[in-house]
C-alpha cells in the first residue's frame, strides 16, 4: 500500500525527511519482512557485528553489476569512474556511514529490495525459523543463513538510503526506523546531498551500541572482511 503524504505536514522523528518540499511516500513492508525485522530488532543475537559484512558484500555487488555493465555500457562510469567503497565514523553522534559508487537503485529497486524479501538467504531463514519448534532458537538462525540488508538493525534503530541508480535521473532517500510496519521514500532535493552514482547508507547507531562508530572498532572489523572484497575500502572519521 502507497500514501503520498506532505514533506512538511508528515510529522515523525526523521527530521531529515522534514527539512525537504519533496512529497513523502510511505510504504509497508511486506508481511516477511515485519517479521524478520521483528525477530532481528529484538533479539538477543550476540554476534551483531555480522552487519558490517553483509552491508560491505552489498556493496561489493553493487560494484560488480556496474563494473561487468560497464564494459558494454561505459557511459555508466560518467561523472565518476572510482569504484570503491567508503566508510566513514561520526562518534560523536553515533553514526556510521557506508558509501559505494556502484549501481545504485531506482525507485523501483528501492521498493523491491528493501520492501520485499528477494533474497533466496533470507526466504530459507525464515523457512528454517517457521520450521524450528523452539521459538528462543532464532539466535542461531540469524548467523547460520544471514539477513542481508535488514542486519542494519541489528546495530541501527534508523536506517537511510540514498542512492542513484545511472538508470534515472533522480536520486531517492529510503528511511526505515526498527518497531515499524512501513518505510518512507522521497526524491532527494538537497543539492549538497547529490552523489552521481552509487548508494550511501547511514546507521543510526542504538544507544547500546554506539562504540561501532568507535573508529578503530570498526577498522579492526574491515581488515577481517576487506580480504574478500576486490575494491579499495577507505575510512574516515567525522570532525568533532
Ligand atoms: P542479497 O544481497 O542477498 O540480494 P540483501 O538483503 O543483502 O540480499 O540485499 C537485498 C537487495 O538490495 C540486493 O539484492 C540489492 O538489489 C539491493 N541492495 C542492497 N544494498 C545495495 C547497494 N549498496 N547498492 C545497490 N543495491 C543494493
Ligand atoms: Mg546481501
Amino acid at each position: 500500500g502507497k500514501m503520498i503524504l506532505s514533506g512538511k505536514r508528515y510529522e515523525s522523528t526523521a527530521s531529515e525527511f522534514q527539512t525537504s518540499d519533496a512529497p513523502v511516500e510511505k510504504y509497508e513492508y511486506q508481511a516477511e519482512v515485519s517479521r524478520l525485522m521483528d525477530l532481528i530488532v529484538n533479539s538477543l543475537y550476540s554476534n551483531k557485528e555480522v552487519f558490517l559484512r553483509e552491508l560491505i558484500s552489498n556493496a561489493s555487488d553493487a560494484l560488480d553489476k556496474l563494473r561487468f555493465l560497464s564494459v558494454t555500457e561505459p557511459q555508466l562510469l560518467e561523472g565518476s569512474s572510482e569504484l570503491d567503497i567508503r566508510i566513514q565514523t561520526d562518534q560523536e553522534n553515533g553514526v556510521i556511514t557506508l558509501t559505494d559508487s556502484g549501481i545504485g537503485m531506482t525507485h523501483q529497486e528501492l521498493v523491491d529490495s528493501l520492501g520485499t524479501i528477494a533474497h533466496s538467504g533470507t526466504a530459507k531463514f525464515l523457512k528454517a525459523l517457521k520450521d524450528s519448534k523452539d521459538s528462543g532458537s532464532d539466535s542461531n538462525l540469524i548467523g547460520q543463513f544471514g539477513v542481508g540488508f535488514y542486519s542494519a538493525f541489528l546495530v541501527a534503530d534508523k536506517v537511510v538510503v540514498s542512492t542513484k541508480s545511472p538508470k534515472s535521473d533522480k536520486q531517492y532517500v529510503w528511511e526505515g526506523e526498527a518497531n515499524s510496519s512501513s518505510y518512507l521514500i522521497r526524491e532527494e532535493t538537497d543539492p549538497e546531498k547529490f552523489i552521481p552514482r552509487g548508494t550511501s547508507i547511514k546507521l543510526h547507531l542504538k544507544r547500546d551500541e554506539k562504540g561501532f562508530a568507535h573508529p578503530e572498532r570498526i577498522e579492526r572489523l574491515i581488515k577481517n572482511y576487506s580480504q574478500f572484497v576486490s575494491f579499495p575500502i577507505y575510512t574516515w572519521q567525522e570532525k568533532g
